[in-house]
């Protein structure tokens, strides 16, 4: 398959969906993902993430914009975008009477994979699955239906591959085989896109992170630019002696008591220096007897981007 010179695996222009009944998922939404890239978006619950995804897939209709895949535009070259990409649901999905082996062996029959070229075993060997081949999928714990999933996206050997919230009802142990599968198929070449809210999980894994809330995209940068764009930081504060309450001031973002003598202070850097925060503990009437910063992390970067564009 040849594929129209382009730079993106994925490239979304001007993407608006509204649902039958008014709610408008996405309201112009425009971003690149590179190629060879591992691509984070991220969003809380509701902002629009899989509708995006879904778009992608064929599953749901776009209202307004473009968007192509590995080249080909979505309504241009449906069967090429289609054939480009995998995608893994964020619902898991199955017949419950086919086997895992089955369950790919007809996925690439639907794709046209020659029977030469199949590598259903290959596959579940890869998913840590090869033991389960011959059982039926109902007998699959969650996590091993998802990685059944992730297997079943992969069958026709697609440029990109998209994870909606692959971690959602997964164990520590199988997201972290899960990630060490993402990361190989990546540095073979493959180009990850998945949606989570789990901001630790992106910052580990990706490349370069979108966000999006309320349908609107608020962020794309790579990952490392992003953290350091954060206007939060944090600031521990020991104090000289217990409280039964969080004293207030104006400066503080938010201020949480963190135990008897630790006040954790999160304050607005655009705003205030380190220095005012803790003349306002001061002012307070309590005394300082040791402090500690910490650098933000994404999920203070999401906090402070997300509560800037809520409406
Ligand atoms: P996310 O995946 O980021 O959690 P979704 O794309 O699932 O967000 O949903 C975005 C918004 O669209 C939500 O407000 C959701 O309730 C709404 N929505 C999603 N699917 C439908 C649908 N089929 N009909 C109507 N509204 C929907
Ligand atoms: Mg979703």
């Amino acid at each position: 398959m040849t594929s129209i010179s382009t730079e993106a695996a994925i490239s979304i222009n001007g993407l608006c969906k509204t649902y039958q009944g008014g709610k408008r998922a996405l309201d112009g939404v425009t971003f690149d993902v590179p190629r060879g890239q591992i691509f984070g978006l991220l969003g809380p619950n509701g902002a629009g993430k899989s509708t995006l995804i879904n778009i992608l897939a064929g599953l749901v209709n776009k209202t307004e914009g473009s968007a192509s895949i590995w080249g080909f535009d979505i309504d241009a070259h449906p069967r090429n975008a289609k054939a480009s990409i995998g995608i893994v649901n964020q619902e898991i999905l199955f017949d419950p009477f086919f086997t895992p082996v089955e369950t790919l062996e007809i996925q690439a029959g639907l794709y046209g994979v020659p029977k030469k070229d199949r590598r259903s075993l290959d596959l579940l060997r890869a998913v840590h699955l090869e033991d389960k081949a011959n059982a039926y999928a109902r007998t699959l714990s969650g996590g091993m239906k998802r990685r059944l999933m992730v297997a079943k996206a992969m069958v026709h050997s697609p440029p990109v591959l998209v994870l909606d919230e692959p971690t959602a009802g997964v164990d520590i142990e199988l997201r972290q085989q899960l990630w060490a599968y993402v990361r190989e198929l990546n540095a073979g070449g493959v180009t990850v896109v998945l949606t989570t809210h789990y901001l630790e999980e992106a910052e580990q894994l990706c490349d370069r992170i979108a966000i999006i809330n309320h349908g609107r995209l608020i962020a794309n940068e790579p990952t490392r630019d992003l953290v350091g764009r954060a206007q939060e930081k944090v600031v521990a504060v020991t104090v000289d002696r217990d409280l039964t309450a969080a004293p207030e001031a104006p400066c503080f973002e938010k201020i949480v008591l963190k135990g008897a003598r630790v006040l954790e202070i999160t304050y607005s850097k655009a705003r205030v220096n380190a220095g005012e925060v803790l003349a306002a503990v001061q002012a307070a009437g309590v005394g300082i007897v040791d402090v500690s910063t910490r650098e933000p992390d994404l999920e203070d970067v999401f906090l402070s981007l997300t509560r800037s564009t809520a409406d």
